[in-house]
């Protein structure tokens, strides 16, 4: 695709922000998203480890996260972190970009945008558990946070179910206003709650927090109720208290990270679950478990967020840039013709 011209040129595609918005839907970044987990549950698509670091400046957290996907022929890594001054400057807290390469050379083949894909990759995985764990005749969506993915959560999880209201709680309630607008747009009814209220009302909750206690219990959760557990993606956060994920049926993106830097971290620390007690969501997706086993019981979704998602959503948007001519291109050839590295 990108090994054009006579001299062997090589072309490297890059795609911005706008491009990447205009092109990827949410349901191109379920597809890719649900396609991925099956993948990995197969063993056909693998994540490696995640390198991810305080930096001692901005107090602010950059890493890694690659992997490669043999079956859809994907390779690459998204670099990028967490800046938590920057929506006092107007800017996403997440920033990042993904590379994608050619997995027979090992050749550049594309820069993409990761801000925006982030976004809708992460709300495509709580969409991906709600599709094939929560109830069929949820009604009422809970969500916990209100920062820059929680509309984005909003959106995707809107779409999976016949839901009629949400209810939501923040920290600062203040800051519940743009998810009121996004229901409002959505035709949702919108309440803000305590927690306690989310848990009695909610039959989805979907926790979306930067917060390193837990804020959610167990004692306030109805049975039956789907939990997507998105903001815990570093060792030390917690959302939910370790009963909730003591009695819930878990399951998961990548049980190597639900453990380590996921909501269950907590729980299997504590002895209270174990790695065995994780399923992951790509064997539910496969048909291999059967997933939700009855409407009374608490289905977990810990979602700690993987690589393959992030190289999954890239791949959709350059191919539907090359197909549409949308991408820019650079181009160059190294060495020269009939020029030899040094
Ligand atoms: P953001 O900075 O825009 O918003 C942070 C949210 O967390 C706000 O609602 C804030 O009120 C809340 N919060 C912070 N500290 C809290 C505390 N102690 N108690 C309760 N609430 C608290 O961040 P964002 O971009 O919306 O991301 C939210 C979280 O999701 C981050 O922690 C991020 O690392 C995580 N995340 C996970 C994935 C994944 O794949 N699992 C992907 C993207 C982001």
């Amino acid at each position: 695709m990108n090994d054009v011209g006579p001299a062997g040129g090589h072309e490297i595609l890059i795609m911005s922000e706008e491009i990447c918005e205009e092109l990827v839907g949410r349901q191109d970044a379920f597809e890719a998203v649900e396609g991925v987990f099956a993948a990995m549950a197969r063993g056909e698509a693998r994540n490696f480890p995640v390198v991810r670091e305080a930096l001692g400046h901005a107090d602010a957290l950059y890493g890694f996260k690659s992997g490669f996907d043999r079956s859809g022929m994907v390779l690459g890594v998204k670099s990028g972190g967490y800046w938590p001054g920057n929506a006092a400057r107007g800017l996403t807290n997440h920033q990042s970009a993904v590379l994608l390469f050619d997995p027979d050379t090992g050749r550049l083949k594309a820069v993409v945008g990761g801000n925006y894909l982030t976004a809708v990759r992460t709300a495509a995985a709580s969409a991906v558990s709600i599709a094939h764990l929560a109830r069929e005749d949820v009604k009422v969506l809970g969500i916990v946070g209100a920062g820059h993915q929680s509309a984005f959560q909003l959106r995707a999880a809107a779409e999976m179910r016949g839901f009629e209201k949400v209810v939501a709680w923040n920290r600062s309630p203040d800051k519940l206003e743009y998810l009121s607008s996004v229901a409002a747009e959505l035709g949702l009814s919108f309440e803000s709650v305590t927690l306690k209220e989310l848990g009695r009302q909610a039959d989805v909750i979907i926790t979306i927090t930067s917060s390193f206690e837990p804020i959610l219990r167990g004692e306030w959760v109805k049975p039956g109720t789907h939990i997507a557990c998105m903001g815990t993606d570093t060792k030390g956060k917690q959302e939910v208290d370790a009963a909730l994920v003591t009695a819930a049926r878990l399951f998961t993106d990548e049980v190597a990270q639900s453990i380590s830097i996921g909501e269950a971290q907590h729980a299997v620390a504590a002895g209270l679950v174990a790695e065995a007690d994780i399923t992951p969501l790509g064997d539910v997706i496969n048909g291999i478990h059967p997933g939700r086993a009855n409407d009374n019981e608490i289905t977990l979704f810990d979602g700690t967020g993987v690589g393959l998602q992030d190289l999954a959503v890239a791949e959709a948007a350059m191919r539907k840039a090359v197909s549409g001519g949308r991408a820019s291109v650079v181009g160059g050839t190294y060495p020269a013709k009939g020029g030899r590295p040094s």
